[in-house]
């Protein structure tokens, strides 16, 4: 495996991604594959392409799946490729998020509970989900990251203040 999970101070974690053009098959195919190992391994169900020091257009998402009382585990792979989100719905709520790129941080991020994705799949071909709660979360998370926003730019300035010195940490202990 070439890639690995980038973390925050990384510049790359905040630069614009590019759309895929050339949907090469060999190429996404590894991304997605390394991507996926990686992701598992640090516990998430979703990752950004430029978390792994790709800057495309590309996440992927599992759901978390109940397989009998208390216990769950991954669902299958989602991939979205230049994905772009419509429909916010009005009304917002308030979690607290983590972030693989942001180890052990959780701060509140206020979002819409619905959102629409559009994106297209590993053969180029599109397709288009409405989501709400959890996933349409995760979705607009991972989103984020394609556009170098982390969840600390969304979070209150009394979050963000209160993890600073453990953000200035991170940032020297992978830099
Ligand atoms: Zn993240």
């Amino acid at each position: 495996m070439q890639r690995k999970l980038r973390y925050y101070g990384d510049p790359i974690l905040r630069q614009k991604a590019k759309p895929v053009t050339d949907f090469n098959e060999a190429y996404l195919k590894q991304l997605i594959a390394e991507m996926d190992e990686i992701m598992q391994k640090n516990d998430g169900m979703g990752l950004a392409a430029p978390q792994v020091g790709d800057l495309l257009r590309v996440f992927i998402f599992r759901p978390v799946i109940e397989v009998s009382p208390r216990q769950w585990e991954l669902g299958p792979l989602e991939i979205y490729i230049n994905p772009t989100l419509s429909n916010p719905s009005e009304e917002l709520w308030v979690i607290e998020e983590g972030c693989l790129s942001i180890p052990k941080l959780q701060v509140p991020v206020e979002r819409p509970l619905a959102i629409t994705i559009e994106a297209y799949d590993l053969e180029g071909k599109p397709f288009q989900k409405s989501a709400d709660g959890i996933l349409a979360r995760a979705y607009m998370h991972e989103n984020d990251h394609l556009n170098g926003v982390l969840t600390i730019d969304r979070t209150t300035k009394r979050a963000r203040q209160q993890i600073d010195n453990a953000l200035r940490k991170i940032k020297a202990k992978y830099s």
